[in-house]
């Protein structure tokens, strides 16, 4: 059975908690370990899927079709392994698997509480293939001390208690301020959360501490003596100009090696860590610059677009040059002249997004890249808007539009070019679903397989006619018009298996116009960038060449 990590937070959020959990990750692949990372977190959501993205960031879909918190998308860009349904849970989640047994009379009568029901609850979640891999990396999210947070603590004490003695352990990430009026390093806050941390029977085997500054020796020791853990695992973490340098941060201030020592594992095997020499070497030393805007909706908060942005770096280093991501917004820039916004970019990518407003911005973005012969991927909405375009400007349909929209409106305004999607084949079976179902989770999510026609630029870029990505979406784009569309240059190049959902489109003469209906920014790896956005880079490159 794996050993497991569990990963908890002090002081304050927002500390790179995935960031630590997703490096330790592939430390321990590099010494030759299997992992799989996992998320706890106590909100009363049952997915994030439901949640804005100004809220929460990005919504992270696995293959199997769970809508999960954007650190998975960590877990996979550092160590490759797929992320499951099964690797994230919430507070949401476990109470509603506890009430719906309570109400099937699992319990036989019993009165239900917090311990022993939704501990046990948590517990069972975390041994979810547990005999598949050596460690289990289970990340505790928000801050010791959170109300919500009390029974993921409980249970995970409870779990190491269950345990054999030395199969798990605890890491805690704090913060030691730096303040400049006494040009000191402060660790009383880590001491007081380490002190949260004892009084519900968790002693952290391991303290990784943030922290602007060089953390000095006397300093350490101090850690170590009021915190109780041993010198060699108090872990600086400093700022990095790029994340992708923390695995070998983490290896150079002995995080690795700290966690195998907890586990008593010696000698340990040697890390290799060439894999990401290489991406250090890539992202450090960039031999040219491109430009790109992305024309989305929630571009207040950049971790809404958390897994396009690390797509499009990860393109940037297959291409060796460096992406300068700008953030437009659609809304406003409906209103301007597109000239003026979009001049001088190498390539506009259009993202996904929900909803009716900034639209016409994104159509007018595509607009803007096709006529102009600007490199331009669409994702999702990023295509259906590309479409709609095509429709309007191209194939003589000037209503043309999504019924998303109309759907919102409650009134009939566009031809949908774009329309609800009510039934579909999944493998071998039918799913339908009706406009008014609930919100959760009722879209096409998941990985699918679509066909790609022989000859296409995406099946030269793929390098293979058959595909498989990730999809979380309710609409489609309508065959009704692709002979119409075709006869113009849109050529709908990839297709579900049975030939009913278009998948892709592209446009023949032009230097990069490809719309894509899933995500394949969830794929991308920096040490395995995807095909799309290393052949989009390529061709922003090109550009960036010409000008
Ligand atoms: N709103 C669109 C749909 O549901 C696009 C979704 C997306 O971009 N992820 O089909």
């Amino acid at each position: 059975m794996a050993r497991y990590v569990f990963i908890t937070g002090g002081v304050v959020s927002s500390l790179g908690k995935g960031l630590a959990s997703a490096a330790l990750g592939a430390l321990l692949q590099a010494r030759g370990f299997s992992v799989r990372l996992r998320k706890l977190d106590p909100y009363l959501n049952v997915d994030p899927g439901t949640m804005s993205p100004f809220e929460h960031g990005e919504v992270f879909v696995t293959d199997d079709g769970a809508e999960t918190d954007l650190d998975l998308g960590h877990y996979e860009r550092f160590t490759g392994v797929a992320a499951r349904n099964t690797d994230s849970v919430s507070s949401g989640r476990i109470y509603s698997n506890v009430l719906e047994k309570e109400r099937r009379g699992d319990y036989l009568g019993k009165t239900i509480q917090v311990i022993p029901h939704v501990t046990n609850e948590i517990k069972d979640f975390l041994k979810v293939g547990a005999d598949e891999v050596d460690f289990m990396l289970c990340e505790i999210g928000g801050t010791v001390g959170d109300i919500e947070g009390l029974p993921f603590f409980e249970a995970i004490r409870q779990f190491a208690q269950d345990r054999p003695r030395g199969e798990c352990i605890f890491m805690h990430l704090t913060l030691l301020p730096w303040i400049a009026a006494s040009g000191e390093l402060k660790t009383k806050p880590t001491q007081h959360s380490v002190k949260e941390l004892r009084s519900i029977g968790l002693a952290p085997d391991i303290l990784v501490c943030r922290s602007e500054r060089m953390i000095p020796q006397k300093e350490r020791e101090k850690l170590a003596l009021f915190c109780n853990v041993r010198l060699d695992s108090v872990i600086a973490a400093y700022d990095l100009k790029s994340i992708y340098e923390a695995p070998l941060a983490y290896h150079r201030e002995g995080l690795d090696q700290a966690v195998l020592d907890a586990f008593g594992i010696s000698p340990a095997p040697k890390p290799n860590l060439t894999r990401w020499e290489d991406v250090y070497d890539r992202i450090y030393n960039p031999e040219g610059q491109v430009r790109i805007a992305i024309v989305g909706k929630y571009t207040q908060l950049e971790d809404a677009y958390k897994s396009i942005a690390e797509a499009l770096t990860h393109g940037g280093m297959a291409n060796r040059v460096k992406v300068n991501i700008e953030w437009v917004d659609a809304e406003t820039f409906e209103r301007t002249d597109a000239a003026t916004a979009l001049e001088g970019f190498h390539a506009i990518l259009v993202p996904g997004g929900f909803g009716e407003r900034g639209t016409e911005g994104k159509i007018k973005a595509a607009e803007y890249a096709r006529t102009r012969k600007i490199p331009y991927l669409g994702i999702c909405l990023g295509m259906q808007m590309a479409v709609v375009e095509a429709a309007r400007n191209l194939a003589d349909l000037p209503h043309a539009g999504s019924e998303e929209f109309d759907h919102e409106a409650g009134g009939k305004r566009f031809t949908p070019v774009v329309y609800h999607l009510k039934e579909w084949v999944q493998g071998n079976h039918t799913v339908a679903r009706r406009v008014d179902d609930n919100k959760g989770g009722t879209m096409r999510l998941g990985a699918y397989t679509a066909h790609l026609t022989e000859g296409s630029r995406v099946a030269e870029i793929y390098g293979t006619t058959t595909i498989e990505e990730r999809h979380r979406h309710r609409y489609e784009v309508d065959l009704t018009y692709r002979a119409a569309l075709e006869e113009k240059g849109l050529k709908f190049s990839g297709m579900s298996p049975d030939g009913r959902l278009p998948e892709i489109v592209e446009i023949e003469d032009h230097p990069w116009f490809i719309g894509v209906q899933f995500h394949p920014e969830l794929k991308s790896k920096p040490f395995d960038p995807h095909p799309l956005f290393k052949d989009f880079v390529r061709a922003a490159k090109e550009v960036s060449r010409l000008v």
